[in-house]
């Protein structure tokens, strides 16, 4: 069969990599690299991720990947730290010695918390799906505990739109979050980046005969009978991974919209430490990012000379003008860094950087086959309720199986 996929994200390029070699790829992607959100930039001669990465133990399909690409000998497992800064204050909460002396949550909130963390696994997510996170959070463990713990947390993931979450979510994050040793969460990084994934996959597919033309934005879709052309040429079978709405604005089928949020990340390079050892700093303070992520606290700064830090912020509808300046500012200002210091800094921004898991949410997942077109990315259901690299090499892959005549619930 000839074959369109539409995006050079880990979905379509897992979904190309399987089907390559049995049928003719024809992949499209918009920018002039790879990668999508996985993504990096080369900067002093070392990858670095767009927006930070980490897997984690129970990423199944995204090491069978691994293995199947022959890069798998090169995760290595880690300690991600995490911390709270609080009324100007960094906080560390990894141990059971600097939770206890957190100040912010009381000690009927830290029991409640530590009983949270214990049933989420066994928990029925799909009961959650309607209840928003922050009522349960009040309702079950008090205001306290949600404004102390939860608020900051939701803050760094969904920005202004954090009440319109659901407690499926949050549940689902703590249970994939509890991969804890005594001084912080196991977390998986790839030596050299995930540019090395990307890589290798862009590899395979071209040496099984795909094409992949980047820098080649779709931009019309048509069905003429039983066959959807793009960009006017006619194929067999059409796989998208952009954004369902974003499809069909250039023609492709009409399906509820997901609900989405924009990233905006900035990435810069200092000569030290400013987070105190700590990974993922998650703002309980008002400030223009949510969360200030230290991959050099994560991963050695040897390997790149400089510590890289990331401010982390989503935004819904336009981003505000001068947002990263606003960054920089604020970020300079609160951890005493001259401007002078920051050696390079990037900016990346994406306006679909991930769905919002808001109430009833569940109910809008497109199955994988509408109107005679396959459609699998960040909004599929093994993306649900949280979007990862695992869920989408597995939307990839039940994508590619289905269009190869696999019966994964098309
Ligand atoms: C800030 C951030 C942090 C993250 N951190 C982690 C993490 O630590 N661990 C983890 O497991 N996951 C993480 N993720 C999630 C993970 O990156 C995603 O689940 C995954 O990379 C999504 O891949 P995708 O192919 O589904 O979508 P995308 O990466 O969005 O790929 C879609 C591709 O389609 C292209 N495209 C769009 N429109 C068109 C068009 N008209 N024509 C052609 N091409 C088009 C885009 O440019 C893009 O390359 C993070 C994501 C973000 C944004």
């Amino acid at each position: 069969m000839r074959i369109c996929i539409i995006g050079g994200g880990l979905t379509g390029l897992a979904a190309a990599h399987m089907l390559a070699g049995e049928h003719e790829i024809h992949l499209f992607e918009k920018m002039p690299y790879l990668g999508g959100c996985l993504s990096s930039y080369n900067v002093n001669g070392y990858w670095i991720e767009r927006y930070y990465h980490h897997c984690f133990s129970g990423d199944n399909h995204l090491f069978a990947l691994m293995r199947e690409l022959g890069i798998h000998e090169s995760l290595e497992w880690r300690t991600g730290t995490t911390g709270y800064y609080s009324g100007g204050t960094v906080y560390p909460l990894n141990t059971p010695a600097e939770i206890i002396r957190y100040p912010e949550l009381s000690l009927l909130g830290k029991a409640r918390l530590g009983l949270l963390t214990l049933t989420a696994k066994k928990t029925d997510l799909a009961a959650l799906d309607d209840i928003p996170a922050e009522r349960y959070i009040i309702d079950h463990l008090g205001d306290n505990v949600y404004t102390s713990f939860f608020e900051p947390l939701l803050k760094s993931k969904f920005g202004d739109r954090r009440k319109e979450v659901s407690a499926a979510w949050l549940f689902s994050r703590i249970a994939i979050r509890s991969d804890r040793g005594v001084s912080g969460e196991r977390l998986g990084y790839l030596n050299g980046g995930f540019q090395r994934l990307i890589d290798s996959l862009e590899k395979s597919i071209e040496k099984n005969g795909g094409i992949i033309g980047k820098g080649t934005p779709v931009t019309s879709l048509t069905r003429t009978g039983e066959k959807w052309a793009v960009n006017h040429t006619t194929y067999d079978a059409v796989l998208s991974t952009i954004p369902p709405q974003v499809l069909q604005k250039a023609g492709g089928p009409a399906i509820p919209p997901i609900p989405y949020q924009g990233a905006a990340c900035v990435t810069l390079a200092i000569d030290r430490d400013v987070t105190h050892g700590i990974y993922w700093l998650n703002m309980k303070d008002r400030a223009p990012y949510g969360a200030v992520v230290s991959h050099t606290n994560f991963i050695p700064r040897e390997r790149y000379g400089e510590h890289i830090i990331y401010l982390a912020s989503y935004f819904s509808g336009n981003l505000p003008a001068n947002a990263d300046r606003v960054m920089i500012d604020d970020f300079c200002t609160r951890f005493s860094v001259a401007p002078a210091e920051i050696r390079w800094h990037r900016v990346a921004v994406d306006p679909f950087a991930g769905p919002v898991y808001t109430t009833g949410y569940k109910s809008l997942i497109p199955s994988y086959e509408q109107q005679g077109l396959y459609m699998a990315g960040m909004f599929s259901r093994t993306n649900y309720p949280e979007r990862s690299m695992e869920g989408s090499v597995r939307a990839g892959r039940e994508a590619a199986a289905c269009i190869s005549g696999g019966n994964i619930h098309g």
